[in-house]
């Protein structure tokens, strides 16, 4: 038993559940991180991640040339229609019409919504979307007109949001159930938090090959369905699992598209039947695995 096992679970909270699984190199740091996993909630963390926002999150990161070389955030603001990006968007937007409904009357806040191209997507198809990030490509959001909150304007609210979105955000986070009680205080009882982030249970037994956890300077969480749903139910969520739902189609559509590195869709994308691909893809990597939360 090493040192790091007689740490606590800094997610489910549980003593003597934490066991070191490796190191992982960053490239754009040049220097070595450490990988915990709980034994209990399998929640994945850094034991020393990097907190120097303004430094990782900068002009560089948003254009492609930072820490994840595979985003290009300025791109797709933009560029929304030339963008890959456009397929997430559209996936997102199907999957909340399955979840709640109808878009009448909804308040919808995406929050850590980045270039706020998922905000001005859901205006432009009737929803009363906004979004909550703050950062330099956030300001570029906003100087297009944007609407978008910062931190100090959504500390004053509360019990506000039919349905919060925070798409690609858990990994990013330190504390992600002090994040989730926060989006929980946003929300209104019975609201909808839909989210996105890698499932790491495929990758159980080989977390340290899995390449979403390969750029440490920016992804620093990993989570299993086990481990959102411990996270859900901490913060005043109750776990909910729609299962495959047809938005996911697109959303993984643009995921493959992304991890092969293409910025516009080729045209060899247009004929694939993205509808039986994405259900062996998802069968494979468990990309709709992980529950939704209601605030209960
Ligand atoms: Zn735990």
């Amino acid at each position: 038993m090493n040192e790091s096992s007689f740490k606590s679970c800094p997610l489910c909270n549980e003593n003597n559940s934490i066991e070191c699984i490796g190191d992982i190199y960053g490239k754009w740091s040049r220097k070595y991180f450490t990988l915990l996993r709980c034994k209990v909630c399998f929640y994945a963390y850094l034991a020393d991640p990097l907190i120097c926002y303004n430094q990782i999150y900068n002009e560089d990161y948003y254009s492609g040339f930072g820490a994840d070389p595979l985003v290009n955030y300025l791109h797709e603001l933009e560029n929304p229609r030339d963008s890959v990006r456009r397929f997430e968007w559209d996936g997102i937007i199907k999957i909340l019409l399955d979840l709640v409904g109808s878009e009448n009357s909804k308040r919808w806040l995406d929050y850590g919504c980045g270039n706020g191209c998922l905000v001005r997507e859901g205006i432009s198809r009737g929803w009363n979307t906004i979004g909550y990030d703050e950062g330099w490509i956030t300001n570029m959001a906003q100087s297009r007109g944007i609407p978008i909150l910062n931190k100090n304007e959504l500390d004053n609210l509360e019990n506000q949001f039919d349905i919060i979105t925070a798409i690609e955000v858990f990994e990013h986070l330190v504390d992600p159930v002090s994040e989730l009680k926060k989006i929980r205080k946003l929300i209104k009882k019975g609201g909808v938090l839909f989210f996105t982030t890698g499932n790491a249970r495929p990758y159980h037994n080989n977390l340290l090959n899995w390449s979403y956890a390969s750029i440490p300077e920016v992804h620093v969480g990993f989570f299993e369905p086990k481990t959102i749903a411990t996270a859900l139910e901490k913060a005043g969520f109750k776990p909910y699992w729609p299962g495959y739902l047809p938005g996911y189609s697109n959303i993984i559509k643009f995921k493959i598209l992304k991890v092969m590195r293409y910025k516009h869709e080729p045209l060899w994308a247009k004929t694939m039947p993205w509808h039986v691909l994405s259900r062996l893809v998802d069968a494979y990597y468990g990309v709709t695995r992980h529950p939704v939360g209601i605030a209960i």
